[in-house]
């Protein structure tokens, strides 16, 4: 009997992540601290944040609402680009917002260093693998328990992980992965060097925000038709898909229904055939683009 919902990752770093995580980019303030309370008094047990989505606060308030112990919840939030020269005080301030004594995951939000008095601007003297470094040492505080970088292509990795500044291996790359966005390069590439890999926009991001491109992901007919085969629904085919790619994933829903829906993954699994029927769409798109940065990040699917 599959049971995903009690599923954990190990990381490099002999900690593990779970496997099903909420996510939280575009959730209302308002709307997330009971998104997070309901998905935590539900089981889940990871819930996804940053600093950048200025919700850390409820979410933070939504995990004591929910009384499930601190200890028993994974907490991932990031570092935005503008913090990049100041990582002890950002990740503080996140801190300080979540009102929490330790972070489970910290990441590097993007490998872009972006001038805070300017964000058209790259800082001139800095980049991520001096931010790298300044991550390190929050290792030594106990406050951060594992430490990862996010959007990293398979070029920032090996410019960090060939510094030799880098003593420590990120943990966790958390990128955009789905069926219309399924870099197996990327996604073979981390795991070739002991990076584990979270799925984000894992459900083709829905969410119709100005920078959101996606298209009917959940409504291609190989979804479409093993949903009805298997009485499931097309998100739950999407998020299974990429469960068994050995990923974790981190729906976003505000949605009671929704939030227990995304977490109906136990007792059942997708066949080799099943999986590569999905992984045979041929639709490409990627939810979160670049032109809001000073620098290019994405530089095509898997570069
Ligand atoms: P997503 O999880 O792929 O999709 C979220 C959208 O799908 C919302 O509009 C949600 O609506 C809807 N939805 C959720 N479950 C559904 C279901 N069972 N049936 C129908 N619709 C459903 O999109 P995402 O927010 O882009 O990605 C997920 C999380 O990944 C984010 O929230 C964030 O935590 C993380 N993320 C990280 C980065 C990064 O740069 N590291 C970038 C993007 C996302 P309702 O909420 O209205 O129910």
């Amino acid at each position: 009997m599959v049971q995903n919902t009690s599923l954990v990752y190990p990381l490099n770093d002999g900690r593990s992540i779970p496997a099903i995580g909420l996510g939280t980019w575009q959730s209302k303030p308002n709307e997330v601290r009971d998104a997070v309370t309901y998905a935590l008094e539900h089981g889940y047990r990871h819930i996804d944040t940053a600093l950048n989505y200025g919700n850390e606060k409820e979410v933070g308030e939504g995990i004591r609402q929910s009384g499930v112990p601190r200890e028993k919840i994974w907490v991932t939030t990031k570092l935005d680009n503008t913090w990049h020269k100041r990582v002890a005080e950002g990740f503080q301030k996140s801190l300080t917002n979540l009102d929490i004594d330790y972070i489970d995951l910290f990441l590097i939000h993007f490998p872009c260093s972006t001038d805070p008095e300017d964000s058209t601007k790259h800082l001139p003297d800095w980049d991520f693998v001096k931010t790298w470094q300044e991550m390190q040492k929050l290792l030594d505080t106990g406050k951060a328990k594992s430490i990862g970088v996010s959007n990293f292509q398979i070029r920032h990795l090996e410019k960090l992980l060939s510094d030799p500044s880098c003593k420590v291996v990120p943990a966790v790359n958390q990128i955009e992965l789905h069926p219309s966005n399924p870099s197996p390069k990327l996604l073979q590439f981390c795991k070739s060097k002991g990076i584990h890999c979270t799925a984000y926009s894992c459900l083709g991001g829905t969410s119709g925000s100005p920078i959101n491109n996606s298209g009917p992901l959940m409504e291609e007919p190989a979804i479409v038709e093993l949903a009805k085969d298997k009485s499931k629904t097309p998100q739950q085919i999407g998020l299974m898909w990429g469960l068994q790619r050995g990923t974790s994933i981190i729906p976003k829903s505000v949605t009671p229904s929704r939030i227990d829906q995304n977490f109906a993954l136990d007792g059942w699994s997708l066949t080799t055939e099943e999986m590569d029927s999905i992984s045979a769409i041929k639709s490409r798109f990627k939810v979160v683009q670049d032109g809001w940065m000073p620098i290019r990040v994405f530089l095509g699917d898997d570069g």
